[in-house]
């Protein structure tokens, strides 16, 4: 792997009250310049993750690196260089996102620097509403808001949990974007997510966690690699009388005048199955698709 920003041995934590362990000994490394997907069920150990990374919770045993340096060793630097985007928004009706800004450069003992807090808003598209007060913000504004916080000390990993939840379809793009843009300025960013298409549209590099183990780590590419299936539906104007001999193999359910196709599409494409029905002469009236995509992954990986 490239440069490493997170190094993540045997890590640990059964909490006190729980018998069962919410972390039993991940090794996990995150490359820097990514985009992390975490993704997992319910109490799969996400959130315990980010908090032992981000100081809010005491890793049980285990190693943990950021940036190269060890969390037992130096915790408060570790802490420093993440930023955290919490689920819930946390920001005070009556200051202004600038004043917010600075409460929070404060809160990292940064230097109060206007100039930089401006340039984080106008970054996150908030720069006209610098110095409005925050509870006349949209719900969108007040997440990016809370992105912006997290960046005051200029960290170079950006944790964000559940970016998007309960966000609709239009924020959650312009989210997306000011992810995708803090990404390319060179932050890490690392997001929990239990909506499979943000991880999908976002992340270049996934881990799925179950029962507080890694249960799969790669690049997105190899994870959509792993099934390459699709589901084809024909329906024919006439009945159906003999199936063609070329893809019996792949047909999966035949009905009186329509036919249900599953087939690898390295393989054979959507288009040569056509191709065949129409050398033969059959009439096709409707055809619909289903691709797999990370959902069955990941219906697939928690199965097995
Ligand atoms: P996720 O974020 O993936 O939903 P969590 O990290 O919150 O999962 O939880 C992992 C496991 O640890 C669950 O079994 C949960 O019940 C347990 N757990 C989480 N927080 C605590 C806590 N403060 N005390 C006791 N058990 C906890």
């Amino acid at each position: 792997m490239e440069n490493k920003i997170i190094e993540v041995i045997g890590l640990t934590k059964k909490y006190s009250t729980n018998n069962s362990f919410a972390l039993d000994h991940i090794d996990l490394n995150i490359a820097a310049g990514s985009i992390f997907g975490l993704l997992g069920p319910n109490g799969a150990g996400k959130s315990t993750f980010i908090n032992i990374l981000s100081g809010l919770t005491n890793k049980t045993s285990g190693k943990v690196k950021v940036c190269g340096i060890d969390l037992d060793e130096n915790p408060k630097t570790v802490r420093g260089n993440i930023g955290v985007v919490p689920q819930e928004i946390n920001i005070d009706p009556f200051f202004s996102p600038i004043q917010i800004m600075d409460i929070q450069a404060g809160l990292y003992g940064v230097n109060k620097n206007n100039n930089r807090n401006l340039e984080i808003l106008k970054n996150l598209d908030l720069l006209d509403k610098a110095k409005a007060y925050s509870r006349s913000l949209s719900g969108g504004m007040k997440r990016r808001l809370m992105v912006a916080k997290a960046m005051v000390h200029n960290p170079p990993l950006l944790i964000l949990d559940e970016p998007t939840a309960g966000v609709d379809v239009e924020l959650r793009s312009k989210l997306w974007d000011s992810i995708r843009e803090l990404n390319k300025k060179g932050v890490t960013i690392i997001l929990t997510t239990h909506y499979l298409k943000e991880a999908e549209i976002l992340c270049d590099r996934i881990g799925v966690i179950n029962k507080g183990r890694v249960i799969a780590c790669d690049t997105k590419k190899k994870f959509m690699k792993l099934l390459d299936e699709k589901e084809l539906i024909i329906d024919f104007s006439e009945p159906i009388k003999e199936i063609p001999r070329e893809i019996k193999q792949y047909c999966i359910k035949k009905e009186y005048r329509s036919l249900t196709l599953k087939f690898k599409k390295s393989k054979i494409s959507t288009a040569d199955i056509i191709k065949i029905f129409v050398n033969k002469k059959f009439k096709l009236k409707e055809i619909s698709t289903k691709e797999s995509d990370l959902e069955d992954i990941f219906i697939k990986l928690l199965k097995d």
